[in-house]
This record gives structure tokens, C-alpha cells and sequence, in this order.
């Protein structure tokens, strides 16, 4: 059995875009409306000769209503199958309800979490990035999953944590 890294995050933060990013190409459906992921897909992926599975979570419904306990159930469901999880938060907007949702999630799961900080897109966006270290996870690793920024970086550490 292969190690098995979650991914998870609210809707929207890149989640799709990382999982592409780590697999080398485009299968992961990436959509600028939220929601269009099926519920859990699995990956295989390799990273410096070390295979691992990826799972990318998402299809929930985007109702403004109930939205952050939708997203908490369904991590709670791929985190509940994985290994190590890594939770996807957008930098640009900040820490979010649901976002705050999803860290009682993971700490209740006491399972190994990488927290990356996504679509810090050039220098300017590590400022931002920073300000995710309120979410007592650790260090956040800034990444541009859309045109690859740091996602060497995010590589290294998943093999860490796997
Ligand atoms: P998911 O819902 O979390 O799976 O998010 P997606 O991967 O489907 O991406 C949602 C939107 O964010 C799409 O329009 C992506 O092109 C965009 N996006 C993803 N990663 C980045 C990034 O690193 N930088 C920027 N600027 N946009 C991104
Ligand atoms: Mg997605």
C-alpha cells in the first residue's frame, strides 16, 4: 500500500491546480466556479523516486449556507483515509470561518499537516503568506500551484511528512 497524502482546503484556494502541479500534468479538474471536483479522486505521483497517492477532495455544493460545515465533512472524510494531509489555504484572501473550521478538523484527526500557502504568484504575495501562521499549524509553504513557484519546495516537505 502506498502512502496516502490528503488534499484539503475550502473551494477555490488551488487545490485541483496543486494536484496537477504534483502529478506533472493536467487530469485534476480545475474550474473557476467552485465545486466541480467529484468528492475524493485518487492519484498516483512520484516525487524523487518515492511513489505516493494523492487524493483531491471536493464536491460540495457552493451554497453561501452551510458551506464551511460541507467542506469540514468531507475533510473530514479524506483525512480519516490519509496518512498526512495537506491543507490548501488561498494567501491571497486570508484566513477564512471555513478555513478556521477545517484546523479543529485536523487537530482532532492528530494527523501530520502541511500547510501550504497558495497563489503567492511572485515576491509580493510572501507577506501574505506569513500572516498564515495564525492558524497554529507551523510554518506556512508559500507555492504557486498555477505556474509553479515553490512547488519544488512543497515536494520535499510532503516526502517529510509521508
Ligand atoms: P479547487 O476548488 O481548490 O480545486 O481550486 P482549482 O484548482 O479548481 O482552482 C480555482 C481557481 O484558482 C482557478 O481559476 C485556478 O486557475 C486558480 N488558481 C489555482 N492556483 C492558483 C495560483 O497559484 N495562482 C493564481 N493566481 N490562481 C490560481
Ligand atoms: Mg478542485
Amino acid at each position: 500500500m502506498l502512502p496516502v497524502l490528503a488534499v484539503i482546503g475550502r473551494p477555490n484556494v488551488g487545490k485541483s491546480t496543486l494536484v496537477n502541479r504534483i502529478l506533472g500534468h493536467r487530469e485534476a479538474v480545475v474550474e473557476d466556479t467552485p465545486g466541480v471536483t467529484r468528492d475524493r479522486v485518487f492519484y498516483e505521483a512520484n516525487w524523487a523516486g518515492r511513489d505516493f497517492m494523492l487524493v483531491d477532495t471536493g464536491g460540495w455544493e457552493d451554497k453561501v449556507e452551510g458551506i464551511a460545515y460541507r467542506v469540514a465533512e468531507q475533510a473530514e472524510l479524506a483525512i480519516g483515509l490519509a496518512d498526512a494531509v495537506m491543507f490548501v489555504v488561498d494567501a491571497n484572501v486570508g484566513i477564512t470561518h471555513t478555513d478556521e473550521q477545517l484546523v479543529k478538523v485536523l487537530r482532532r484527526s492528530q494527523k501530520p499537516v502541511l500547510l501550504v500557502a497558495n497563489k503567492v504568484d511572485d515576491q509580493r504575495g510572501e507577506l501574505e503568506a506569513a500572516a498564515l501562521w495564525n492558524l497554529g499549524l507551523g510554518e506556512p509553504h508559500p507555492v504557486s500551484a498555477l505556474h509553479g513557484r515553490g512547488s519544488g519546495d512543497v515536494l520535499d516537505r510532503i516526502l517529510e511528512i509521508l
